[in-house]
């Protein structure tokens, strides 16, 4: 520690080509940041210096550089700026060094969001193409993904972009959002995969996101908007705390019962574990046993997805299917952190038209936000300033008995893992 304050204080010498943390021939030394390769979990240092070593990229030297200066001064040393490439106005964001005059190797590092594709899924020749060339122009670190659903490249000088985005831009790749406008959507695998899914959630993305390119490319509005799509209420893409509009896949009727399987499952596992593990765990006690049979009393059902996750084979989803939208949720910023609020209970979801009714109401909801929004407001906070009766009023929506302000209450239940 006491040689890591002492390079600190005296700045870093960048000159050299030798270093004592296991390459001798290209990395400086960091031990505090060696402290963070130790323990049983993956450590991004190990992955950074493993980079660095292969490619031998200075940039990445000189950020192992300035993150050991940080974390010695304890003082973080990036500012923002513009860098964007021809007809977009968002897509890049910028990391420009404060102390350059020390580390000059890490002077920009600027981060280029790729918009996923929905369902996060891709083929190899795609990802492959895509790691060529940000290793051709950048760094080559990559995120799989960024909190917004982005594939994050991070570390790329200002030089580099324009090149750099044509080049993805003719593989295939687009950028994704950034600044006060349409952000990167993300969806969950849905029916590409997923038994539960109550919707064709990778098509609504897919339909959605080319309504809003524009919007996403050229930030016009107050603040940004996300929307996030799950095909079930498991809700895989965290859509309800880390979105302004989570459209979550559910059903109307009532779940549906394999008898057969559910003997399977009790026969496998012993009655106690029918009513410990599924009947004793449903929050709303919903589920019963009548004779020994299973039976659930649908108008209790709140969708928690509990006895569907424990008996998947067994019970599913019901038919008549839809999606719910929550509106508000969101990361700490001003007011704190906030959950979706349940505005519209149920909406169909299977035709074209469904879909464009769906778009029309996102429509009416962001230009209602965007006449009476404050600058930098989340929509879910212009609701709780103005009031769920104004906000209702204002996209011609009426009041419903099934509207849940707080459907969840504690949005670090899947956050702490
Ligand atoms: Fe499957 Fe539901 Fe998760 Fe989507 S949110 S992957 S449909 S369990
Ligand atoms: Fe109960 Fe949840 Fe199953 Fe509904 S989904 S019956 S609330 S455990």
């Amino acid at each position: 520690m006491e040689g890591a304050k002492g390079a600190a204080s005296e700045g870093v010498d960048q000159s050299k080509d030798g270093g004592a943390n296991g390459n001798e021939k290209f990395l400086n030394p960091t031990p505090m940041l060696d402290e963070l390769e130790k323990g049983p979990w993956p450590s991004f240092i190990s992955g950074f210096k493993e980079l660095a070593e292969r490619t031998e990229k200075p940039m990445l030297r000189g950020v192992m550089d300035q993150l050991e200066y940080s974390y010695t001064t304890k003082m973080g040393y990036w500012k923002g700026g513009l860098v964007t490439v021809d007809g977009y106005g968002a897509g890049v964001i910028t990391r420009y060094s404060m102390i350059k005059d020390k580390i000059p190797e890490a002077a920009e590092f600027h981060t280029m969001r790729i918009q996923p594709a929905p369902g996060l899924h891709y083929n190899s020749t795609m990802m492959r193409e895509l790691c060529d060339i940000w290793e051709k122009y950048g760094s080559g670190i990559i995120a799989l993904h960024g909190q917004t659903g982005d594939i994050m490249l991070q570390g790329i000088e200002e030089k580099n972009v324009q090149q750099c985005f044509d080049e993805l831009n003719k593989a295939g790749w687009d950028l994704g959002g950034a600044g006060a406008g349409m952000r990167t959507a993300v969806s969950c695998i849905g029916p590409g995969r997923c038994e539960n899914a109550c919707y064709d959630n990778l098509k609504v993305h897919l339909k959605v996101l080319k309504h809003f390119v524009g919007a996403l490319h050229r930030p016009e509005w107050n603040y940004k908007i996300k929307l996030k799509f799950s095909g079930c209420p498991n809700d895989c893409t965290n859509a309800i705390m880390r979105s302004d509009l989570a459209v979550v896949g559910t059903w109307k009727d009532s779940i549906q019962v394999e008898e057969h399987e559910v003997k399977a499952w009790v026969e496998e596992r012993g009655l106690d574990a029918l009513v410990n593990q599924v009947i004793n765990l449903c929050p709303t006690r919903a589920i019963s046993l009548n004779n020994g049979e299973m039976f659930i009393e649908s108008r209790d059902c709140v969708r928690c997805m509990h006895c569907l996750n424990a008996m998947p084979k067994a019970l599913s989803p019901g038919k008549e299917r839809g999606i719910s939208l929550l509106m508000g949720g969101k990361n700490t910023l001003k007011v704190g952190v906030n959950m979706g609020s349940l505005i519209v209970p149920f909406m169909k979801m299977e035709s074209d038209e469904d879909i464009d009714a769906f778009i029309e109401l996102v429509e009416e909801i962001i230009d209602w936000w965007d006449d009476n929004g404050l600058d930098h407001e989340r929509i879910g906070e212009t609701i709780e300033r103005v009031g769920l009766k104004l906000f209702l009023e204002g996209i011609g929506h009426e009041a419903d008995i099934n509207m849940v302000t707080r459907p969840r209450d504690n949005p670090y239940f899947k956050a702490k893992y």
